[in-house]
């Protein structure tokens, strides 16, 4: 099974998913957009989400880090005036520092990563979409700033008038992405944010026109008319979308050929341009994901 994937909402559906198929089955095409160097190292929050949640230590309540990491060394670095302007606990700083030091020695992302991943004992496949940085940029009412200090430092306030993403001309998908949408029948798009999680990777050359020959089903990060967290309809607004399961699949478009939305919506499937889905996407429980889980993996059985 193949999903593209943020570091929230996806990896969310994969918990539940994970229950229903084996690890190995599981592949994971990753952003890589809002990957940013801190105090020395390389921090990829949506990989390292990926990782932790295979090797069974993610903070499932923020879904962000390891659980129960400690902060000794970010406190320490603040002692001495040095502010990483972020939380990175020690467990998850290891994960940086060994990823850097791969780098460092010519590694690309993808074979960090998939080092980084043995190490851990991770069996699904987590490929980080593009070796080449990229970075999703905000511009705001206070100028051009990286999504990180949009929305870790300054949790999203500031007013929001695009969003670009830096290095898109220079960048390619990797070649296990492209492969890996190839050999794959169907591809999930999980309720990760359409415009940072999932936008980056439409944006890779020839991504887009890969996946309309597949069959695309996507589960909307809208529920109601908000998000269920982040800064999704704040993003989805500045770029001419409404703040809704509508408004995401116009952004996907063409690519998408089964849409899943939130039974809270109140919409009819006759809505939409689209065939569509309802049913309960609100992931309060594991229950809940799995259930969503199984009901998309239906749906993928039914018409692939
Ligand atoms: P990020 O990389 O941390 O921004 O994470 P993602 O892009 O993967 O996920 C963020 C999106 O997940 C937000 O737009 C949320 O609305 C969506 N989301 C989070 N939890 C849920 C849930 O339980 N159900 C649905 N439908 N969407 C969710």
């Amino acid at each position: 099974m193949l999903f593209l994937s943020g570091g929230t909402g996806t990896p969310k559906l994969i918990q539940g998913v994970r229950k229903l198929i084996p690890d190995e089955d599981i592949t994971v095409i990753v952003n890589t957009a809002e990957d940013t160097w801190v105090s020395g190292n390389l921090i990829c929050p949506d990989i390292d989400t990926l990782l932790y949640l295979f090797s069974g230590i993610i903070d499932d309540e923020r879904w962000w880090g390891v659980k129960n990491d400690t902060y000794h060394t970010h406190d320490a670095l603040m002692r001495l005036g040095c502010d990483e302007r972020m939380m990175i606990g020690d467990i998850d700083r290891a994960t940086h520092v060994l990823r850097s030091n791969l780098i460092r020695e010519g590694k690309s992302l993808t074979e960090a990563t998939e080092i980084l991943a043995s190490r851990m004992g991770v069996r699904a496949r987590v490929l980080p979409m593009s070796n080449d940085p990229l970075a999703t940029m905000i511009a705001t009412d206070s100028g051009l700033i990286h999504f990180q200090e949009f929305w870790v430092v300054r949790h999203g306030t500031p007013r929001v008038d695009g969003v670009l993403i830096k290095g898109l001309d220079d960048a390619s998908p990797t070649a296990e992405v492209m492969d890996a949408i190839r050999s794959s029948d169907s591809v999930v798009i999980g309720p990760s944010n359409p415009v940072t999680s999932i936008g980056p990777i439409l944006s890779l050359r020839g991504v887009r026109s890969l996946l309309r020959e597949r069959f695309v089903l996507a589960v909307s990060p809208i529920v109601g008319c908000e998000p269920v967290s982040g800064p999704a309809g704040k993003l989805l607004s500045s770029e001419g979308y409404s703040v809704s399961s509508r408004g995401v699949a116009e952004y996907y478009g063409d690519i998408l050929d089964l849409f899943v939305v939130d039974l809270r919506d109140g919409v009819s499937p006759d809505e939409f341009d689209l065939p569509v889905v309802v049913a309960d996407t609100l992931m309060t429980s594991l229950e809940v994901s799995v259930e969503l889980g199984r009901r998309i993996i239906c749906e993928i059985d039914r018409n692939v």
